[in-house]
């Protein structure tokens, strides 16, 4: 039933068609790639750098980043270098950074979970302390292209959330680092910088050497090596997630010019081959318009060579029978970004369930979002917004509960705490909440 648009192979569904969902199912279908080659060339890392420290991390940073360091103590920024990176940039790009940080800092502040307390009628007060994590790991991609963006969307969070210290790493090949992603770092407030990358900079944050601290949690995304040591080191130390291919899913009613959303869909396919951009209306004609406007914009692109593979590979252009089709197809798909590019798009709010972040109205590119609009660019992809929620502040906050029981709290509690006990057969467990049970004549 798809047919094929040449010359840029895009892929043509109707969801009224006998076969949609299993071709739905297949052109969604995306695996974490399990290869294991990849898996053992990480094992193999982290075993060394956990065992040897210092000299391992040096080791495979001048294999891989083409580095001629004799010392790990050279992997470090100074302070005053990442200060004068603020300087090496254009006055253009440095306000360009600072207004993005203080729209994302803002956005983050209404994050902040705050410790709360309550009385029960007995006296026992119960709560919630909330307590930032103390040593954050930041893992910044660099080994083809610099994101000074995810220096922001993973910094501001952990220092509005009060982390102590935040430990950024970032591979610097051929020892060049650009200093927009030092100057982001300067701006965000990450407190050590680190020309580290790959593996064997996750293995050295989750495990520490002399050099770079141990942390309790690692966030940032990264290439499937980087992804493969955080899913090894979970466990020693939280990360936030495991990222897949970027996503974007455009519901329009037919109404937006054709040129902005195929310049949307560009947006996501030209991250790279695996990423998937998918339009989805209830307008045949307007379907049409937009495949037109792909071919007439395409050749203008840079990166026209990756976003025609991605959208070959896995975009799609989607025909509905009505607007609520199209948002029974958003839940099913739980995209990681949703263009909503409609009219009056609060009306469809409630109905939509999974999406890691909502995109609202014809003026609201994903590209805003991605850099400055405020709320974080690191969401859930690959249907996981269906459990998952983008990175926040609440990431690097942890909750203790409290308890406080009063006399006659600790009495009540504990004939209750004592039968349970008991069918569990623990003794001690039943005694203990029995010591506390206020017998008559008894003190306390
Ligand atoms: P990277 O920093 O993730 O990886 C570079 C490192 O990979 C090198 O330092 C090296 O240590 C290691 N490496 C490379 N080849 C190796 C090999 N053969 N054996 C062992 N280790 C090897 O940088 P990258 O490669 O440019 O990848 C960045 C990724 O992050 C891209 O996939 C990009 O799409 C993704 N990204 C995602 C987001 C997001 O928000 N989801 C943002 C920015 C980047």
């Amino acid at each position: 039933m798809s047919s094929v648009v040449s010359p840029i192979k895009l892929r043509r569904l109707n969801a009224g068609d006998a076969g949609f969902s299993a071709e739905l199912d297949a052109l969604l279908a995306w695996e974490a790639v399990a290869n294991t080659g990849v898996e053992s060339t990480v094992a193999e890392i982290i075993h060394a750098v956990r065992s040897e420290g210092d000299k391992a991390l040096l080791h495979y940073t001048n294999k891989f980043d083409r580095r001629s360091l004799d010392s790990a103590a050279a992997l470090e920024i100074s302070r005053a270098e990442i200060e004068a990176a603020l300087e090496q940039i254009s006055t253009a790009e440095r306000e360009a950074l600072k207004a993005a940080a203080g729209r994302i800092r803002a956005y983050h502040d209404h994050q902040r979970a705050e410790s709360w307390q309550y009385c029960e009628q007995d006296g026992t007060v119960l709560g919630q302390k909330v307590t930032p994590m103390e040593r954050v790991g930041v893992y910044v991609p660099g080994g083809k292209a610099s994101y000074p963006s995810s220096v922001l969307m993973n910094v501001v969070p952990a220092k509005v959330a009060g982390v102590s210290e935040i430990v950024m790493v970032v591979p610097a090949p051929d020892g060049e680092l650009n200093p927009m992603v030092l100057a982001a770092a300067a701006i965000a407030g990450a407190d050590r910088v680190f020309t580290v990358g790959g593996a064997q900079a996750v293995a050295a944050l989750a495990y520490g050497t002399e050099t770079i601290p141990g942390v309790d949690k690692i966030v940032g995304p990264g290439n499937i090596y980087v992804a493969a040591a955080k899913r090894a080191v979970f466990g020693k130390v939280a990360i936030d997630m495991i990222a897949g291919p970027s996503e974007i899913l455009v519901v329009c009613d037919g109404k937006t010019d054709p040129d902005w959303i195929a310049m949307d869909l560009f947006s996501q396919a030209e991250h790279d081959e695996q990423a998937q951009a998918i339009l989805v209306s209830p307008d045949a004609a307007f379907l049409d318009a937009v495949a037109a406007s792909i071919e007439k914009l395409l050749p203008q692109m840079s990166r026209r060579d990756i976003i025609a593979e991605s959208l070959a590979g896995r975009g799609a252009l989607i025909e509905v029978a009505s607007m609520d089709a199209a948002i029974e197809l958003v839940n099913r798909i739980a995209p990681e970004h949703l263009e909503l590019s409609v009219a009056e798009p609060e009306q469809y709010l409630d109905a939509i369930r999974h999406a890691g972040a909502i995109f609202m109205g014809r003026h609201t590119a994903e590209a805003l979002g991605d850099y400055c609009a405020g709320p974080n660019h690191v969401l859930p992809t690959s249907g996981t917004a269906r459990f998952a929620s983008p990175l926040g502040v609440y990431d690097f906050q942890k909750r203790s509960s409290i308890i406080n029981c009063s006399p006659q709290g600790a009495s009540q509690l504990g004939e209750v705490a004592s039968v349970l006990a008991r069918g569990e057969s623990l003794e001690a467990h039943a005694r203990s909440a029995e010591y506390r049970i206020n017998k008559p004549g008894k003190g306390g």
